[in-house]
């Protein structure tokens, strides 16, 4: 029988996944792919095949009961159905945190689970959830491997510099560090530049993941040599609900003087901030390029002044920019906002082609422009893929 292999990156409210068959080499070729979303409300479940065709579109009237453990059991049914034919062989899992430890893709057992779980309060909104999957698949296909693949462990070799605060050294020792997340993302990017352009792959590239969650990459080599994320998936950019960097000090103001005990700081920070907070109007890029109240235009003008400021910031650790790469959401398919970044880096040489971006095309730079700008998309869910092969040694049939 031939092997497929399934790809789950769970969130809070939604659970992404990809299908793939593998090749005799052991290469993951994409079946299908979608998410779960609404959990808790109104769960659906979309799909679609490789030859981009539906290959599910099932809503749960009354779902908002359904755990993410009987959504989970609803999708591994209709994913094996889909693969028929194919063993499952392997299930690879997106986890937020390695912390200190992990520093590849690792097999699941009890033990791994136990020092996983331990990780939790560093990435509290996304770690439990990546777990949760864990668990739920471990009881529903306990004879199927199942592996973590980690958005830290692409930043792993960064210089001290980058990794260190301010802070006592024995803080560091225990692991108070910038770890930088959004490292699936990173891995796939860093394998399609080298893919698409090999000449720029080896040079000095920031790659901007703007999505609900968004954080920039300097990439030297194909390598991470720096990052806007840190201890957590609160810095850095501004985010769809998060405040990305802020003053230390403004968390002992809120604490002290404001009333806020941690959880509503906790809150604050991560659900009611970013877009959303500076707006009041909402998280989503598209909602606030439809509105004309002043404060959408104020939310997303600040999104673009920080991101160019901190692609400018990075440039430093790696000594200057050869290029700039768009990915996620936002990044793939918001030209005006692609458009905003670049226009604050035409001092250090980025023009955009105005047709070419507004086409979403891959190369949108102008020719002539001495730093590239490209839209490569992202594909986390097959960079678990490639990742659990690897683990799982599944190179050979
Ligand atoms: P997540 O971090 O949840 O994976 P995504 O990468 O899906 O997030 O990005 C979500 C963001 O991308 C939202 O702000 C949304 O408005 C924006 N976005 C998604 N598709 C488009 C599009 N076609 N045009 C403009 N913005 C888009």
């Amino acid at each position: 029988m031939t092997r497929g292999l399934v790809s789950l990156n769970a969130g809070s409210s939604s659970i992404k996944f990809g299908l793939y068959r593998l090749d005799p080499d052991g290469r993951p070729r994409h079946a299908a792919g979608g998410k779960i979303e609404g959990i808790g409300t109104a769960p659906h479940l979309a799909a679609k095949a490789d030859d981009g065709s539906l290959a599910v579109d099932r809503r749960w009237t009354d779902g908002a009961g359904l755990s993410h453990e009987e959504l989970l059991a609803e999708l591994i049914d209709w994913a094996v159905d889909h693969l028929k034919g194919h063993e499952v062989v392997g299930i690879g899992h997106r986890v937020v945190h390695g912390g200190r430890q992990f520093a590849a893709p690792v097999r699941i057992d009890e033990d791994v689970l136990t020092k996983l779980e331990s990780l939790s309060a560093l990435a509290p909104l996304h770690q439990p959830h990546n777990l949760a999957a864990i668990r739920a698949m471990a009881k529903l296909a306990p004879d199927v491997p199942q592996v973590a693949t980690f958005d830290t462990a692409f930043h792993r070799g960064r210089a001290d510099e980058t990794k260190r605060f301010a802070l006592p050294r024995a803080m560091y020792d225990r692991g108070i560090r910038r770890y930088g997340f959004h490292g699936l993302s990173y891995a796939w990017i860093a394998r399609e530049l080298a893919r698409v352009a090999p000449t720029l792959a080896a040079g000095r590239v920031v790659v901007a993941h703007l999505g609900n969650g968004a954080s920039l990459c300097a990439m030297h080599g194909g390598k991470s040599v720096d990052t806007t994320m840190g201890f957590t998936a609160l810095d850095g950019l501004v985010m769809g609900t998060r405040c990305g960097t802020l003053d230390a000090g403004l968390v002992l103001h809120l604490i002290r003087h404001e009333g806020m005990d941690p959880a509503d700081v906790e809150t604050l920070f991560y659900q009611r901030s970013g877009l959303l907070g500076v707006s009041g109007i909402s998280s989503d890029m598209r909602t606030l390029h439809e509105s004309d109240a002043p404060a959408a235009q104020e939310a997303i003008t600040l999104f673009t002044a920080r991101a160019a400021r901190e692609i400018a910031a990075l440039a430093t650790s790696m000594g200057g920019l050869d290029g700039v790469v768009f990915t996620a959401g936002i990044g793939e398919n918001d030209p005006v906002i692609r458009a905003m970044i670049a226009k604050r880096l035409e001092f250090i040489g980025l023009a955009i082609d105005e047709t070419a971006n507004a086409a979403n095309a891959r190369d949108i730079h102008a020719s002539g422009s001495r730093v590239a700008a490209m839209v490569i998309p992202t594909d986390e869910e097959r960079m678990i893929a490639f990742d659990t092969v690897t683990c799982l040694d599944l190179h050979e049939a």
